[in-house]
């Protein structure tokens, strides 16, 4: 029996090359990194990942007119809307971290956030809706809004705005999530925005790096690193959708106890959970929360959670 130099060296399959896809959604870009086999055909991931975007901004978008929460939106009080599965998922979230968080978190603020000029209708703030949608008592989701999960269907029971910006990117994020798990990929960091996501660690056993940014008006600079492997992070700050007026800087974060725009002094929070869609909501509800109120829930939710303060005091429950 003849005997080779390679006989019962093991064979090593080729090292996983490192591929990148990126594409637009929701006003921002996704951006995909993940390892594979050097032969793999990405033109279907590539389709797969966009389809799965695009469904939750054609869903779930208060800028595009026919989106089912415009639908929603415009559907008479009292009646019940069919709603697809999707987005009941992210409604039934919202009203699930809204009850969490006292209402911090409160996705029926879609008419302020439009009247200080954040919204699809104006881009400035203007008196005369602000007036209008800051009457007392106002109508907030946990109040007005009805799930019938099994059904299918929503129904609301006051005139309501609803506003997905603060969930919507997440859940966009955890539905690449999948698709990437669907073909079977185990090495990867996706986002929308700077909402991120990982699964495993780096070929050389490294975690993926992701860049705490600096909460700065005018300069795009990270203060640290967060590291992750198997979760997801989000950030939520006023330094890069702000509004310059006569009376100051006005924030895109409204704070629903009061009906205008947030003042508390946290410049940023980011979370890291399992699922984007909950860092994402629970980084606005956070934020909106306060230092005190808001660091309290993120411990009594056992959320991973670093506060950033205008004065650049960092606080984290890590
Ligand atoms: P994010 O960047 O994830 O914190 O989302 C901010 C966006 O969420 C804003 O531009 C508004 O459209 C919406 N939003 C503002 N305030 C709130 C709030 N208190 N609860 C839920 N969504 C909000
Ligand atoms: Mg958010």
């Amino acid at each position: 029996m003849s005997k080779t130099s390679t006989d019962g060296v093991p064979r090593h399959a080729p090292a996983p090359l490192r591929h990148s896809l990126n594409g637009e959604t929701m006003g921002t870009r996704y951006s995909v990194v993940f390892y594979g086999p050097e032969d793999l055909r990405t033109e279907c991931l590539a389709r797969s990942l966009f389809a799965a975007v695009d469904r939750v901004d054609r869903q779930m978008s208060t800028w595009k007119v026919e989106s089912d929460l415009n639908r929603l939106n415009s559907a008479p009080v009292g009646e019940w809307v069919a709603v697809p599965e999707e987005l009941m998922t992210v409604l039934a979230e919202a009203l699930r971290i809204g009850r969490l968080s006292n209402g911090a978190f409160d996705i029926g603020i879609g008419a302020l956030v439009n009247a200080w000029g954040f919204g699809p209708e104006c881009r400035h703030p203007d008196a005369a809706r602000i007036a209008a949608a800051s009457e007392t008592p106002r109508a907030t989701a946990a109040d007005s809004l009805l799930l019938d999960r099994p059904g299918g269907r929503v129904r609301k029971f006051a005139p309501l705005s609803l506003d997905l910006s603060a969930i919507a990117k997440g859940f966009g994020v955890d539905e690449m999530a999948r698709i990437m798990d669907e073909f079977r990929l185990n090495a990867w960091l996706i986002g929308i925005d700077g909402e991120m996501r990982a699964r495993g660690v780096k070929p050389d056993g490294s975690f993926w790096a992701v860049a705490h940014e600096r909460p700065d008006r005018h300069a795009r600079d990270a203060m640290g690193v967060i590291e992750l492997a198997d979760m997801a992070v989000a950030t939520s700050g006023n330094y890069r959708r702000w509004l310059e007026t006569g009376n100051g800087i006005v924030s895109h974060t409204i704070e629903p106890s009061r009906g205008a725009p947030l003042v508390n002094g946290v410049a940023s929070v980011s979370v890291i959970t399992p699922t984007c869609m909950s860092a994402d909501a629970w980084a606005t509800a956070l934020l909106v929360s306060g230092i005190e109120r808001g660091l309290a829930l993120a411990r009594s939710a056992a959320l991973e959670a670093i506060f950033v303060m205008e004065d650049g005091t960092v606080t984290s429950t890590l």
